[in-house]
């Protein structure tokens, strides 16, 4: 049996010494001052024991990871009505790009996109104040993760607030579409503070394991969603959750994993492990570059894949 601990820290080590880092997200203030020095890995195995190395602790912008979490909740709120709104293929484009949105009458290719995360804020904020709304999915994750210290960084939130010029540019354009329900600016407050949670690779890897458990955080535990949830939000974690690179993403990782522009990815091994990676340097598709490598490293060193005999 491959000893995970010993793996864990020999990732972080090579990672920790890799001249090629990619580049941090600059259109977000706040980002552009992160160290691209930085490498956390926490990989919670099914058995519930964690395995930790590098910054592991440190919290850092979760940005589109937080997608999985709203898109669970939405789901809880509007079940499968949701797909009216938001479609299920992957886009084969940038995370914020418009240009489908004209074709398709608004109605974006997946919940993953930003333009698709933008119409889940507006069904989470249906009938709620968008602070109210922002608490709810605050708590959710708390919960999830079974960690109350989880916070919103609010400098993060408003930085996207001013300079998010294409999610505003999406968002109104939705509207014309009449695919937004609320004002754009009330969705997209909701949106941007969903983006701005902060946490640790070992926070984001107990928040995950309702997906490697088929839909509970523990076995035995009450169900978060039913098995056939789980399955649908790991389905479309794999063929869209690193936007443009997803293929590329699955060829060579071969689990279901979400990206955020922050550098962090959750990837999901069901039955096997919930596992957070953070290096905040990206690759040309806004993925993180040494985060990827080290799933892949992880994934060739274990078997673990969801194509594996
Ligand atoms: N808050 C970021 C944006 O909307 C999220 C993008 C990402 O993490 O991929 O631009």
């Amino acid at each position: 049996m491959t000893d995970i601990a010993r793996l864990v820290s020999e990732i972080a080590q090579e990672m920790r010494g890799a001249a090629e880092r990619g580049t941090v997200a600059s259109y977000i203030p706040p980002l552009a001052a992160i160290d691209p020095g930085r490498f956390g890995l926490c990989v919670t195995l099914a058995d519930g024991s964690v395995h930790l190395a590098g910054d592991a602790d440190e919290p850092f912008s979760i940005q589109s990871v937080s997608k999985v979490f709203a898109l669970t909740q939405a789901l809880g709120k509007v079940g499968d009505s949701l797909w009216r709104r938001v479609g299920r293929e992957p886009s084969g484009t940038p995370f914020n790009s418009i240009v489908q949105l004209e074709r398709e009458e608004g109605v974006p290719r997946n919940p993953f996109i930003n333009a698709g995360a933008i119409v889940v804020c507006d069904v989470n904020l249906a009938g709620h104040e968008p602070r109210v709304s922002i608490g709810e999915l605050l708590r959710f994750v708390r919960h999830l993760a079974d960690d109350e210290s989880i916070a919103i960084d609010e400098a993060v939130a408003r930085a996207e607030q001013t300079t998010g010029f294409r999610n505003i540019a999406l968002a109104n354009y939705m509207k014309a579409f009449g695919n937004l329900t609320h004002a754009p600016e009330l969705t997209l407050g909701v949106y941007f503070h969903q983006c701005a949670i902060a946490m640790s690779c070992r926070q984001l890897a107990a928040a995950g394991r309702f997906l490697m458990h088929g839909g509970s955080s523990q076995p035995g535990a009450p169900r978060v969603v039913s098995a056939q949830r789980a399955r649908r939000i790991n389905a479309l974690m794999l063929t869209c959750g690193h936007y443009d690179a997803s293929g590329d993403f699955a060829f060579r990782v071969g689990l279901p994993g979400k990206s955020g522009v922050g550098g962090g990815i959750l990837a999901i091994a069901p039955g096997q492990a919930s596992i957070a990676v953070w290096s905040p340097g990206l690759n040309a598709n806004g993925n993180s570059l040494l985060g990827t490598l080290a799933l892949e490293r992880l994934t060739e060193a274990t078997g673990w894949s969801i194509f594996a005999a």
